[in-house]
């Protein structure tokens, strides 16, 4: 895609940040989008190619570094483009993040053009006198989508912003396009972008998507631990939704389980649930061939994006290992974590 759309694909660490992958990655992605200090400094040491750094507002004792390491630094305000603009233009790429107020996410917690949304200037808010310094315009306005919806959000994005894009250096479609899903229209992108870029000859033109570089990667493996019965079978497992799969309560959304179906479509059934002492620490009701015990297997299909940038040690409970699968079956456990890991970040 990058080759025959001559566009730059980053990877969005917000969505996967296995950094024991990035020799992997970066054969064929160009750098990192970071959202702060933490991630722009892995995308400089792990990862390093280049660094694209957008916050909803940064701090004063992180901004020098950030300016230091990043190749772009994109801004969410004209008032933090005022603040630190002295500081950054001429060390790094100046962008403004723009909301296109296109809103096709349905889920309101991840969709950047929810009403209300602090994430991108507006039309309204826009202040078309303040431009000077300002290399680029940025948006990201979709989530888990098809070329359709960046269709949508590029035509209000051109219709509201096209006017500043004749002085600018580059653009950034933000993230959210599911571009390694099966039924992902990669010609009608290569195609969008061509025609884009027609339009805009003088512009580089960047994507970031994070959850489509993690996409069906890797599976979360847990084993069951007790199963009991309060009016209905119950499974305990030794992970848990709350701590390490928070998107199932928070989307929410149905892990696929390997060889597991709908409540009652197998014989039987269990709600599967985690070992923490949160009530509502449930990943869901799902049936299987035979009966559940203790010491039984459960893989959780596709938990790689947005699992493991999310989990934590809520209730003392361990991070799951980060083990790698190679080529030959072969497992290399990357990461095991333990009490100091769960100690460490308190005091
Ligand atoms: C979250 C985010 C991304 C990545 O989005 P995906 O849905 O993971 O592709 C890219 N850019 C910005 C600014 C983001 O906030």
């Amino acid at each position: 895609m990058q080759d025959e759309a001559n566009v730059k694909i980053l990877l969005a660490l917000k969505g996967f940040a296995l950094w024991s992958t990035f020799d992997l990655c970066r054969q064929y992605l160009k750098g990192c989008c970071a959202s702060g200090l933490n991630e722009a400094l892995l995308a400089k040491e792990e990862f390093k190619g280049e660094v694209h750094t957008y916050s909803p507002a940064f701090k004063e004792d992180e901004i020098d570094k950030i300016i230091e390491i990043s190749n772009h630094v994109v801004f969410n305000s004209f008032a933090q483009y005022k603040k630190y603009k002295q500081k950054a233009i001429g060390k790094t790429s100046c962008g403004l993040r723009v909301n296109p107020e296109y809103s096709s996410v349905e889920v309101d917690l991840y969709n950047p053009c929810a009403p209300y949304s602090r994430l991108g200037i507006t039309k309204a808010n826009f202040q078309e006198n303040e431009l000077d310094g300002i290399d680029g315009l940025h948006f990201h306005a979709l989530c888990e989508q098809n070329v359709d919806a960046l269709e949508g959000a590029l035509a209000n994005f051109e219709k509201n912003f096209g006017q500043y894009l004749p002085s600018m250096k580059w653009v950034n479609f933000g993230g959210g396009h599911h571009i390694t899903r099966a039924d992902y229209d990669v010609e009608g992108l290569i195609s969008l972008l061509k025609v884009f870029k027609k339009r805009y000859p003088h512009l580089e033109v960047y994507l970031e998507p994070g959850e489509a570089v993690g996409w069906q990667t890797g599976v979360l493996m847990a084993t069951v631990l007790d199963v009991i019965d309060n009016g209905m079978p119950l499974a305990i497992l030794d992970t848990s939704a709350e701590a390490h799969m928070p998107d199932t309560l928070a989307m929410p959304y149905r892990a696929a389980i390997r060889g597991a179906g709908l409540p009652n479509e197998k014989k039987y059934t269990y709600r599967l649930g985690g070992n923490t002492c949160l009530a509502g620490d449930i990943i869901g009701d799902y049936s299987f061939d035979e009966p559940l015990k203790a010491g039984d297997k459960i893989i959780l299909e596709d938990m790689i994006h947005y699992t493991m940038v999310k989990t934590t040690t809520f209730n003392g409970i361990n991070l799951p290992s980060i083990v790698l699968l190679k080529e030959n079956d072969c497992y290399q456990i990357v990461r095991n974590f333990g009490y100091n890991d769960y100690k460490g970040r308190l005091s």
